[in-house]
Order: C-alpha cells, then sequence, then structure tokens
C-alpha cells in the first residue's frame, strides 16, 4: 500500500469513527507521526494534503522541517528532553509530552528568550505504565494551576498513550478516563480552557474518536512498519 492510499483509508476511517460517534470531523486532527520516516515519505503524504507531522526526536525534526513547505505544522510527540528546548523554534505548533515541571520552567524561560510561547499539552499516564512518561491523574490539575506562573506556555489539553499490551477494553477506560479529566479541568484556575485531548494511534484511534479525541497520532498506518525505535 501506498502512503495515499494509507492516508486516504485512515481518513475515512476517521470520518466513520466521527460519524458512529455524532462528532464533526472538524473537531479531530490528524498528525501524521513521521518518526524515522525519510523526508521522500513525508513530501508523498504533503502531496495529499497531509500538513500536520508529529515528530519524537528534537534532532530529527531539525534535519527535516526545512526541507518540508512553510505551511506544515510540526508537533512534538515524545519526551522532551530540558537541553534540547533551545533548539525548539516557531514552527512547533504543539509540544504533546508536558510531563514536569522542570521542562515547564525551561519552555517558559526559552520562550521569553525568543519572544514567543508554546502551546503544549499535559502528558497523563492513565494506564500507570512503568515505561511511560506523564504525570498521574491526580496531580494534573495542581500542575496546571502551578503552570499559571509559566505564561510562556498555554497548556490547551491534555495527551495520553493507551498502555501496551492493554485489551480493547482496558484502552478504551483508559481513553475514557482521561476525557473525564480534561471534563473535571473545566473549573481549574487556568486562563486557558483545556480542550484537546491527544489520544489514540494506528491500533486504536478509532476507539479514541468514540471517546472523544480531538488529536489522533498515526504513524505505522500511514507510513508503514518502523524497522527502528
Ligand atoms: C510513535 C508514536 C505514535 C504513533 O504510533 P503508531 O502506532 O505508529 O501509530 C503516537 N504517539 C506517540 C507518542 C508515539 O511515540
Amino acid at each position: 500500500m501506498s502512503i495515499k492510499q494509507n492516508l486516504l483509508d485512515i481518513r475515512a476511517r476517521i470520518v466513520r469513527a466521527a460519524a458512529n460517534s455524532g462528532r464533526r470531523i472538524e473537531d479531530i486532527k490528524l498528525v501524521a507521526v513521521s518518526k524515522t520516516v525519510a523526508i521522500e515519505g513525508l513530501a508523498e503524504a504533503y502531496a495529499e494534503n497531509q500538513k500536520v507531522f508529529g515528530e519524537n526526536r528534537v534532532q530529527e525534526w531539525q534535519d527535516k522541517y526545512e526541507h518540508l513547505a512553510a505551511d506544515c505544522e510540526w508537533h512534538i510527540i515524545g519526551s522532551l528532553q530540558t537541553n534540547k528546548v533551545k533548539y525548539l523554534n516557531s514552527r512547533i505548533v504543539l509540544i504533546h509530552s508536558l510531563d514536569r515541571l522542570p521542562l515547564l520552567e525551561k519552555l517558559n524561560s526559552e520562550g521569553e528568550k525568543k519572544g514567543g510561547v508554546w502551546n503544549a499539552l499535559v502528558q497523563v499516564n492513565v494506564a500507570r505504565d512503568e515505561a511511560k512518561a506523564g504525570l498521574e491523574v491526580n496531580e494534573v490539575r495542581d500542575f496546571i494551576e502551578n503552570a499559571v506562573a509559566f505564561p510562556k506556555v498555554k497548556i490547551k489539553g491534555l495527551m495520553t498513550i493507551g498502555a501496551l499490551n492493554a485489551t480493547a477494553g482496558e484502552t478504551r477506560d483508559c481513553f475514557h478516563q482521561l476525557r473525564e479529566l480534561r471534563n473535571s479541568l473545566q473549573t481549574v484556575k487556568y486562563p486557558e480552557k483545556i480542550q484537546e485531548l491527544s489520544m489514540g494511534m494506528s491500533d486504536d484511534f478509532e476507539t479514541a474518536i468514540e471517546e472523544g479525541a480531538t488529536i489522533v497520532r498515526i504513524g505505522s498506518r500511514i507510513f508503514g512498519h518502523r524497522s527502528e525505535k
């Protein structure tokens, strides 16, 4: 299957999942996860009007972004080391992996230095997967309230990764919990609306959409299997 065909297929499935759950397609953004994919693959997706890409390594993103058109939107989806923050620039539209105070502090000071603001999602380890980053569900409210002190970062919502070997039911429950958490945060003392739910990957994006995902992150179902990590 070609990247083009894969994309058309994924889009059709997103439309169906949205329709099945009575949601509007405009409320669901597809991030094409292009980690380890060569520029040619991204260019093929771009030719099919895919302009939103997710990378998990800053170095790899740096090597890629200037080769693609300026109207591409870049998302950082992987663990972000504080010593890499200085390499980020305004081409980064959303950071999905805000998961600790030192990173929040670093993003804020870098925003001050560069005269810009970062949009970010708080990563939540709903599945309590030891191997995964993210705050615990019960830490999120305080984290966001404390984030008021860091105005160069705007928290727009939450992100989670389903557990690796979870059953379909466990995965649905995980996404459901993230939505419930988001809903419970509507009373949080924070100037931005906490709205976005980044959840769902190649194997579980339809469930995520049914559970309210506003952003899905899909890699292998678009670009094929990754050989490396
Ligand atoms: C790799 C990755 C994805 C995409 O995974 P696929 O299973 O290939 O769709 C999504 N989110 C994060 C955080 C990732 O690291």
